[in-house]
């Protein structure tokens, strides 16, 4: 039996392993429903999902038909208005095809001007209306940044968080999951596998630097669940064989011997972590306009996912060019909180996602 923990004040016992919708959109009609199936099969209760995930809420709506009712079923909004987040709360209903959306997650909020601009703009006020109407139960924020979600889920709007929590990147267990335990707001994590990067056997690590890698999936995953604060890791899985890879580790309970802990956080430490986090902190200050972390993001596609075609296409159709016009100014590398050499990242990316290949 898959473990359960309650989601904070939602009340609601939700799967300690969640099914992440992101890889979805990107796998086969027949393939994603049945992964999401599978999942529900295994146990898992909570499917997260956002109105950004390609037709990732298409293929859930599917996969969910005659067992809404047994689930918990989040979805996300990027938009910067009030208007538009009205907007796309509707169309994820339609989407998923259902009459109420358990949680809505104000979507990658990273930075506290942007936060603040969201509530000005009617983000919140949005989702209190949705909620009013009954076409959502609960609001939830997710983000990068463990300082802005703090403030956030300190203004009590906030039932749910979903943070970054991996074993490259647990600050998060510092202040902000005692503070968000404190104020009874449900904890759910993302990224438990560092975005794909921490599961990954030695031979495909990104950039192709084997001896980077830093853990198998199995013990990245079990590190993320022997952390009591946490409700649910959200992964995200695209096939059937993903999900039987990951979901057992939710089905007993997981204790990381301190010796095993300490072993672990030395590999990573000694590894370095050459990874891309996806904060999107550098994005501003490339006045080359490179979206860095679609091209990082593209070459896991290309290097672990197995969807090469796919990565060297959008490469070569909507990043080659811009990356080529990099001047190395290292504004970006400033930024970055993985302190990677991006300038150099983003050479060996082009030389294997490139048109030249
Ligand atoms: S080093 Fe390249 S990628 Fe980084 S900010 Fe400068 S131009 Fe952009
Ligand atoms: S390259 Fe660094 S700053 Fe940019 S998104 Fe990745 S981790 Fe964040």
């Amino acid at each position: 039996m898959m473990l359960k923990r309650r989601l904070g004040r939602t009340n609601f016992e939700t799967s300690v392993l969640g099914f992440g919708g992101i890889a979805i959109q990107y796998q086969p009609w027949e393939e994603a429903v049945a992964a999401v199936k599978r999942a529900i099969e295994l146990g898992v209760n909570l499917i997260d999902s956002a109105r950004g995930y390609g037709d990732s809420e298409d293929k859930i709506g599917e996969a969910i038909k005659g067992q809404r009712e047994n689930l918990f079923i989040s979805t996300k909004s990027h938009y910067p208005t009030g208007e538009e987040v009205r907007r796309s709360i509707d169309e994820s209903l339609a989407h998923l095809g259902v009459d109420r959306i358990d949680l809505i997650f104000m979507h990658a909020v990273d930075q506290e001007q942007e936060f603040e601009r969201r509530l000005r703009n009617g983000v919140l006020d949005a989702m209190r209306d949705a909620r009013r109407a009954g076409k959502v139960n609960y609001i939830g924020i997710s983000g990068h940044q463990n300082r802005v979600l703090a403030k956030a889920i300190r203004t009590g709007e906030f039932d749910v968080l979903m943070a970054m929590y991996n074993l490259a990147d647990d600050d998060a267990q510092e202040e902000l999951f005692p503070l968000a335990s404190s104020m009874d707001v449900g904890i759910t994590v993302m990224k438990p596998l560092g975005g794909g990067y921490l599961g990954i056997l030695p031979e495909v690590a990104q950039f192709g630097v084997a001896e980077k890698a830093i853990s198998t999936a199995d013990e990245a995953l079990r590190f993320v669940l022997s952390n009591q604060y946490i409700n649910t890791s959200v992964v995200g899985m695209g096939s059937i064989a993903e999900v039987e890879q990951d979901i057992p580790l939710g089905l007993s309970p997981q204790e990381m011997p301190p010796e095993e802990l300490a072993r672990l956080k030395e590999r990573a430490r000694v590894s370095g972590y050459t990874f891309c986090r996806g904060c999107g902190y550098c994005l501003p200050v490339c006045e080359q306009e490179i979206d860095i972390r679609e091209v990082f993001r593209l070459f896991v596609f290309h290097e672990q996912y197995g969807l090469k075609e796919l990565a060297k296409e959008r490469f070569q159709k909507y990043h080659e060019g811009k990356v080529a016009m990099c001047t190395e100014c290292l504004n970006c590398t400033e930024r970055c909180p993985a302190a990677l050499d991006i300038p150099s990242l983003l050479k060996q990316a082009a030389s294997i996602l490139g048109s030249n290949r």
